[in-house]
């Protein structure tokens, strides 16, 4: 028997309501040790007199029935808060057990009191993340859904809260049963052959072997290819900006931050060298990080060489370098050129609003890779392009799957790449005609792996570590 955990709920800090959560066989037990409800009798007043109000024991609590009352000490009976308390009957709670939520006013002071109460009577402080877990452990939900609901709470962006609900409603677990099914018929097949092989059973051929691994291989290919999307979206599209002094980075920055919608956090720099700010583009949170620091030395590979800078550049998943078309290419644009080489590169030809000397054509040879936008900051030219840019980099020719499932956990693109080698391990085995009890052995670690992803025999390990990431009361 599970005993009853207690947290509290929301954030810590100032708001207009705080909850203390309480899960378990004893949770009703507990409210009932720490809360008296009240009801509020009011009394018409006459001519000018005020209506009075007096107060008398509520009725008991009732399933599903939010509740006026007050927390009471029941050592001294001072009153700790005012509050509405509900009790969720099992099995149809977020955690399938008997659950109590308690809305406390929002402040610090009543929420850990409320709490220590909780404890004080018949609850124990729960574990970050372990309301969820229980969710996950009665069987509720499976292991991607629960880890979905972290990635909900964090969510910064729309996008990214719409992947992650469509995940919890349980898409990405469809998706790998479906897999798992066909990997079963697969293994149910050999099975047979290799266990009657007397009987009359129909044969299994290569040929069909060969065919229904390759399926599954396309199948998990379909999820991989999402997950660099999912990756983007979860950690966000870190895009550098550089160039020399005086080209419009500064703006760049500013245009950027004032047309986004959601300034979604500001995040310090963490040197004079680097500022980061992030930002939603089209429902993608993007880092910006601009290199301030730069335009104050002439000598800008020395102080591109400073280790937070460079620290910066490698991080980013794209580089925006800015150029000032209305001048003559320098040195300095061509060692900035050199020095971004090989990274994935937008070159901004900028200030398009005034007489143009740069061309497309000087800039292919500068860097041949990179894709060229003219802009300007001032009248706002090209900006749409540039987002453009950065959402198709992101979608990577995915626009359609727009709606669709999109793997966004670093733990199930890893389980799902084993999966697809053990199954082209198969693929390949099949084709060099190898016995089936070899393949049969890559064919069930790939359903293995595949397994994890929802939870199906993982280890208690791997159980904690993904509940270890939650916060408290969750
Ligand atoms: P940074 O040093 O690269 O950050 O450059 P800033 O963003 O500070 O811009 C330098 C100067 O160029 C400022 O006076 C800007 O107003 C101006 N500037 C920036 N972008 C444009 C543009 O597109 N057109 C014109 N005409 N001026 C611009």
């Amino acid at each position: 028997m599970e005993d009853t955990i207690s947290a509290v709920a929301t954030a810590w800090g100032e708001g207009g309501i705080g909850i203390v959560r309480i899960s378990g066989p004893e949770a009703k037990d507990v409210l009932e040790r720490i809360f008296m409800p009240i009801k509020k009798k009011r009394t018409k007043g006459e001519g000018l007199q005020p209506d009075s109000v007096g107060e008398t024991i509520g009725s008991p609590i009732e399933n599903r029935r939010m509740t006026y009352g007050k927390i009471i000490d029941p050592r001294d009976g001072t009153v700790v808060d005012e509050v509405l308390a509900v009790y969720m009957k099992a099995p149809y709670t977020y955690t399938t057990e008997d659950v109590v939520e308690i809305n406390c006013h929002g402040s610090v002071v009543s929420l850990r009191k409320t709490l220590a109460l909780t404890l004080e009577h018949g609850a124990r402080i729960a574990e970050p993340g372990e309301f969820t877990k229980r969710a996950f452990l009665n069987g509720r939900i499976d292991l991607s859904q629960a880890e979905a609901v972290i990635d909900l709470i964090r969510a910064k962006t729309d996008r990214g809260f719409d992947v992650a609900m469509d995940q919890m409603e349980g898409s990405l677990s469809r998706e790998i049963k479906a897999i798992r099914a066909k990997l079963m018929d697969v293994l149910v097949n050999i099975t047979v052959n290799l266990d009657y092989p007397d009987e009359d059973i129909e044969e299994i051929t290569y040929d069909k072997l060969d065919r229904d691994l390759r399926d599954i291989d396309r199948d998990i290919d379909r999820l991989l290819n999402t997950a660099k999307t999912g990756r983007l979206l979860r950690e966000g599209l870190a895009v550098a900006i550089i160039g020399k002094p005086n080209v419009g980075k500064s703006s760049l920055m500013n245009r950027f931050l004032r047309e986004s919608r959601a300034i979604v956090t500001d995040i310090p720099g963490t040197t004079r060298d680097v500022i980061e700010e992030s930002m939603s583009l089209r429902g993608i949170p993007v880092k910006l990080i601009d290199t301030a620091g730069i335009r104050e030395t002439d000598d800008i590979i020395e102080k591109i060489g400073i280790e937070k800078s460079m620290d910066a550049f490698n991080r980013a998943d794209l580089v925006i370098f800015v150029l000032d078309g209305s001048r003559e290419l320098s040195e300095e644009d061509r060692e900035i050129a050199e020095h971004i080489e090989g990274k994935k590169t937008l070159v901004l030809v900028n200030k398009a609003d005034l007489t143009q000397v740069i061309t497309e054509k000087q800039i292919k040879a500068l860097n041949p890779e990179s894709h060229v936008i003219f802009t300007s900051m001032e009248s706002g030219e090209g900006l749409d392009l540039v987002e453009d840019h950065i959402y198709d980099m992101v979608y990577g020719g995915q626009v359609k799957q727009e709606n669709g499932l999109i793997v966004t956990n670093v733990r199930h693109s890893d389980l799902m790449k084993k999966a697809k080698d053990e199954i082209e391990a198969a693929i390949f085995m099949c084709g060099g005609g190898e016995a089936l009890d070899f393949l049969e052995v890559n064919v069930r670690q790939c359903f293995e792996y595949l397994g994890e992803i929802i939870g199906e025999a993982v280890s208690d390990t791997i159980i904690d570590e993904v509940f270890a990431r939650f916060c408290l009361g969750k």
